[in-house]
């Protein structure tokens, strides 16, 4: 395959992979095909709102009203148009995000290991590859341990499937190429070294990528409950619309005015800006989120972030900057001390304030540490780079600055087996080859795990459980210890077990130092703030985890209880439910345990959001309400598995994550209570004035007439709304408690809004519509009285909308006290009031609505009353702050 491929061991030089770039395009798969705009249109269809409008529409045809009929129809056509395009914006949103979680994978490149992203993997490339990952293109598998792939996205099998370098016949089935690794499958256990021999397009993904289909429709549950609210609706204005027409045929309308108010009656009540307006505050949530380090994968998370009440977060890397320098070490009995910062290598060593020349004791526990390890050190551009996990970095770069040169000590005791890293074990072994007949096996690790199989301590006479004193001393000022081991076993093997190590000697301990994340302490600040439980959770040592949960503010202080992992295992669900919530800090945690940690702070009714990186840590993802997985230190196991990605690995984006997804559920409750109260209002007037207005004529006199309505409610209504999808967090939005799962979206609130504000746009459109009509009654012209005061009427209840719309900025705040925000939420009260002054003065425009120009008096008098809807609604929200003060505070 090597020479197949025309490369080597150590890659393709960087002249070769450019021009293979050239060749082959870059490693990316063709987008996975949407939804047809065709089939996004009909399915604007199915909401039934949309329904009764176009039969709304066909009744106004049968009845001989083509205008009204053109218009209705044409009116829900263009609303299915801009809710497909708002969907489509939001799919898109949601796809672009895949590109900005980098993919990198580490290849050797012009003799160099280094970080490549994935999509600028060329064949040929020789790359390395750990469990956890998601094979970036077909490999042939050169070296391998332990390796086994999960290929479901291939061949929807689940299970893993044994891979290794051994060739197979030419012509088998894709499930039987072993030796083969295929793009887009997951590495479930081991490593891999191997040769990059397809990419993009031309790998076997690549060529069933089109089968790929759509990616799924926005659903969450708030949209669920609109969509039952929308139902419901639906039956009522129906059975609403019913009742009118009767009575309306009964008082002796005509049969043709009857069904048009009946019709009206349907338009009128409908929100019809409320599925476009929702799928907008979504995708202005994602995009928002997204800008603020935080991807999201499913919809729903948003609004559970929302509601979520306990945060569990990694400690390394998410609460901790996760870039860690060797401090201190412990060997021969003394504790020494290594200056230096960074990944530079150049630091000296001190006992007691002195710096002295390394002793031999020194050196052997930092060569150790340096070879039993597979961390990167180079040098490139002037600039130190570490390739590999950061406690192994920090390892190197120590052993570096004692003058020991890692890969020189590597090649010297050439690796025959290892057993990786794992945190569930906790250490790592490796066994190497050494002159004369005896193999050397080094293990590194936490320090309990590797006391318990040594006998004795290098070079002094200490006692062991004397050890464990000193790993107390370091690892409580915050330090992460890692001891190292040696042993010697005869004979030649290349296969080493984890039992075997017994009776090793202890080189000594290293004391790594992780300081707090910058961002971290202000975020678990504001997240205390806003009712929000934060956890540690992290496989360290308790004295550590408990340092730094003090240092981040976790915890008051060093007495604070700290949980440990085995613990976990003796109780049952409901315990350990009650351990774990009133605990801040989890020690010595596995993977599996965090399964368990979630599951039982679940069965108390919290909303768990956790973290994770690891291939184990998946169920845990999947179990918990929002899983969040780490972009730049996480498996593609995890983050497949998770709600939201963190693209900077950072605690802070998950605090502002919080904020975002508490933000995006209040605006859609501003929306929800700005779209609803207004069209029941609308629907009042009407149903008023057929029910109690006098027939003139055999003319039925209508306050507003269908087409009117339409134009309140299509054009201005949805010019109004939309801003609020933009609206900025309320001041207090991270002070307030969480919102309670379960809670009714239409609390008595809303319901008490409806109410208040459909009667007070009711009664005054209702009146300033008799008042007109009286005033101009002594006009010759009886049908421009009637429109005058028809036009009274509709103008009074833009205007009311456009006074509504502002105390809708804020839930529970009084409009006097919010602050000039939003730019877009003028813009849509120009725009409106732009296209009102159109629908008054302009001639086509009264033609065709049968409106008339009206005077100052008459539009100051409708704006004065219009009005009243600002101090009513703030006497509202004012008595419901008093109500249940807390919550409503601000
Ligand atoms: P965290 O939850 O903070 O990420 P880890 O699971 O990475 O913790 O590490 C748990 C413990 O395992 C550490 O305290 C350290 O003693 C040990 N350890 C971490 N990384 C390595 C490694 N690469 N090799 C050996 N031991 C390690
Ligand atoms: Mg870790």
């Amino acid at each position: 395959m090597i020479v197949a491929l025309d490369t080597s061991h150590d890659g393709l030089s960087i002249y070769e992979a450019a021009v293979r770039l050239q060749r082959h395009g870059r490693n990316l798969l063709a987008r996975t095909r949407r939804a047809s705009p065709i089939t996004l249109v009909v399915r604007q269809f199915e909401n039934p709102l949309a329904l009764v409008l176009l039969g709304s529409g066909l009744l106004a045809y049968l009845f001989g009203s083509g205008t009204d009929s053109v218009v209705i129809v044409s009116v829900v056509i263009v609303n299915a148009l801009i809710g497909a395009v708002q969907e489509l914006r939001a799919a898109k949103a949601i796809e672009a995000l895949d590109s900005v979680v980098p993919d990198f994978t580490t290849t050797y490149r012009g003799g160099f290991l280094v970080q490549l992203s994935s999509a600028d993997l060329v064949p040929g490339d020789m790359i390395m590859l750990e469990r956890g990952a998601r094979v970036p293109a077909d490999v042939r598998v050169c070296f391998a341990r332990n390796l086994q792939a999960v290929e479901l996205a291939l061949t929807g099998e689940s299970v893993p499937v044994d891979k290794d370098p051994d060739p197979v016949e030419e012509r088998c089935s894709l499930g039987d190429r072993r030796c083969m690794l295929f793009s887009g499958t997951i590495l479930a256990t081991g490593s891999v070294r191997g040769v990059v021999v397809a990419t993009g397009a031309a790998t076997e993904l690549g060529k069933i990528a089109k089968l790929i289909q759509t990616a799924a429709r926005p659903d969450t549950p708030l949209m669920r409950d609109l969509v039952q609210f929308g139902k419901r609706l639906t039956q009522i204005i129906c059975a609403v619309a019913a009742i009118l027409f009767y009575i309306a045929y009964r008082r002796g309308f005509p049969l043709y005015e009857a069904v048009r108010a009946a019709v009206s009656l349907a338009c009128a009540s409908i929100p019809v800006a409320l599925p476009a307006t929702i799928t907008i505050a979504l995708a202005v949530a994602v995009r928002r989120m997204a800008a603020r380090n935080a991807i999201v994968r499913t919809l729903p998370s948003i609004e559970t972030l929302g509601s979520t009440t306990i945060i569990c977060s990694d400690k390394t890397g998410t609460l901790t900057l996760g870039e860690m320098t060797a401090r201190r070490l412990w060997a021969s009995g003394h504790l020494f001390e290594l200056t230096g910062s960074g990944y530079a290598p150049a630091g000296e060593l001190r006992l007691r304030d002195r710096a002295l020349e390394p002793p031999e004791a020194v050196l052997e526990l930092v060569r150790a540490a340096a070879v039993c390890n597979d961390a990167i050190l180079q040098l490139s551009w002037g600039t130190w780079s570490g390739v590999g996990s950061p406690t192994e970095i920090a390892l190197v770069v120590a052993a570096r600055k004692l003058g020991v040169d890692f890969a020189a000590e590597r090649n010297r005791l050439p690796r025959r087996d290892t057993i990786p890293f794992d945190a569930t074990t906790r250490y790592m072994i490796t066994l190497h080859d050494q002159p004369g007949d005896e193999q050397l096996v080094l293990v590194k690790g936490a320090p309990e795990e590797i006391v318990k199989r040594c006998n004795r301590v290098a070079g002094a006479e200490v006692e062991l459980a004397s050890v464990l004193e000193v790993v107390d001393l370091l690892a409580a000022s915050g330090m992460r210890v890692i001891a190292v081991a040696a042993a010697h076993r005869a004979g030649l093997s290349s296969h080493i077990d984890a039992a075997e190590l017994q009776g090793a000697e202890l080189l000594g301990l290293i004391g790594l130092v992780d300081p707090p994340h910058p961002e971290a302490i202000p975020a678990i600040a504001s997240c205390h703030g806003a009712g929000l439980n934060i956890k540690m959770v992290t496989g360290d040592h308790p004295a550590t985890a408990r340092a730094i949960g003090v240092d981040l503010g976790l915890v008051p202080d060093r007495d604070a209880q700290v949980v440990i992992g085995a613990e976990f295992e003796q109780l049952r669900p409901r315990q350990l439910a009650r351990l774990a919530e009133s605990a801040e800090v989890f020690a010595r945690v596995e993977p599996e345990h965090k399964l368990r940690l979630v599951e039982a702070l679940q069965t108390r009714n919290n909303v768990v959001a956790m973290t994770g990186d690891g291939v184990n840590d998946a169920p845990a993802l999947r179990q918990a309400d929002v899983g969040i997985a780490m972009g730049r230190r996480g498996t593609a196991a995890a983050r497949e598995a998770a709600d939201i990605i963190l693209v900077d690995d950072n605690f802070g984006s998950i605090a502002a994550a919080v904020e975002e997804g508490r933000r995006c559920f209040d605006n859609l409750m501003k929306l929800l209570i700005f779209l609803v109260p207004t069209a029941m209002g609308q629907g009042l007037a009407i149903l008023i004035g057929v029910i109690a207005f006098p027939i003139v004529d055999g003319v039925p006199l209508l306050p507003i007439i269908p087409l009117q309505i339409l134009w309140v409610n299509f054009v201005t209504g949805v010019t109004l709304s939309v801003p609020l999808a933009w609206e900025r967090a309320n001041a207090n939005l991270m002070q307030r408690a969480p919102r309670a799962r379960g809670q009714p979206l239409f609390g008595r609130e809303l319901i008490v809004r409806c109410v208040l504000v459909g009667v007070l746009m009711a009664a005054s459109a209702i009146g300033l519509f008799l008042w007109q009509y009286d005033e101009a009654r002594g006009l010759a012209d009886t049908d421009l009285a009637l429109r005058k005061a028809q036009t009274m009427a509709v103008t009074t209840i833009v205007l009311a909308q456009v006074f509504y719309l502002f105390q809708c900025r804020s839930l529970h705040t009084s409009v006097f006290r919010l602050e000039v925000t939003n730019p877009s939420v003028y813009l849509g009260v120009v725009a409106t009031l732009a296209m009102h002054a159109a629908f008054v003065y302009a001639p086509p425009m009264q033609d065709l609505f049968h409106s008339a120009a009206l005077g100052i008096e008459e539009l100051v008098l409708s704006a004065a009353t219009a009005a009243l809807v600002l101090p009513a609604v703030s006497i509202h929200k004012w008595r419901a702050r008093r109500a249940s003060p807390e919550e409503r505070a601000g």
